[in-house]
């Protein structure tokens, strides 16, 4: 029999690139992670294909390379996943551990979103639309999520902290996720 790379390990999942980011930490003992919280993400703001994400969520971002990035200056953040215009998928955390992707936040009655959801950035711009190559990505990347973890629910930003944050935003299609899934309807929020 040929061995075979496990799909996860340690919370790293085998179908992404790896970019270890040093802004995480542990999750509270016996958190259940039962939440996917979907994000835009682009740097500087509508700009594609650059490696500005990857070097904020790396803490790598040179503050002086763009008048946008004084707004920003010296934030340490980081999602689990990033998935770039092409589909392409990049982990900065392990699932295991906790990102720094929500802030402020509650949802589904329990606040400190981080605490037990998987974060996941899309390449773009809140309310803009987003390519079919990231609805495949993200939604096989949900569906192998849920073979590890106890999901249950799936929602945006904006949904977990609302007037506070805008992404995804009205150009994210729920309905095209739904569809390219197994999750029931009430996993997703109503929109
Ligand atoms: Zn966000």
């Amino acid at each position: 029999m040929p061995s075979q790379t496990p799909l996860w390990q340690n919370g790293w999942y085998s179908q992404a690139q790896r970019h270890d980011s040093p802004n995480f930490g542990p999750r509270p003992e016996g958190a259940s992670i039962d939440l996917l919280v979907v994000h835009s993400i682009s740097l500087p703001p509508g700009q594609y294909g650059g490696h500005e994400v990857q070097a904020l969520f790396t803490n790598q971002l040179d503050w002086d390379a763009h008048p946008y990035f004084e707004q920003i200056r010296g934030l340490e953040v980081s999602s689990h996943f990033y998935i770039r215009r092409d589909g392409s998928l990049v982990q900065f955390v392990s699932c295991d551990d906790r990102a720094w992707h929500a802030g402020r936040s509650e949802y589904r009655g329990r606040s400190n979103c981080n605490d037990d959801s998987v974060g996941i950035e899309l390449e773009g711009l809140e309310g803009e639309r987003f390519e079919p190559a990231q609805y495949q990505r993200l939604a096989r990347l949900c569906q192998d999520l849920a073979l590890c973890y106890p999901i249950a629910h799936l929602a945006g930003h904006e949904h977990i902290a609302p007037g506070r944050k805008q992404d995804p935003g009205p150009g994210f299609d729920w309905s095209l996720l739904k569809s390219l899934t197994d999750f029931s309807d009430k996993c997703f929020p109503l929109v």
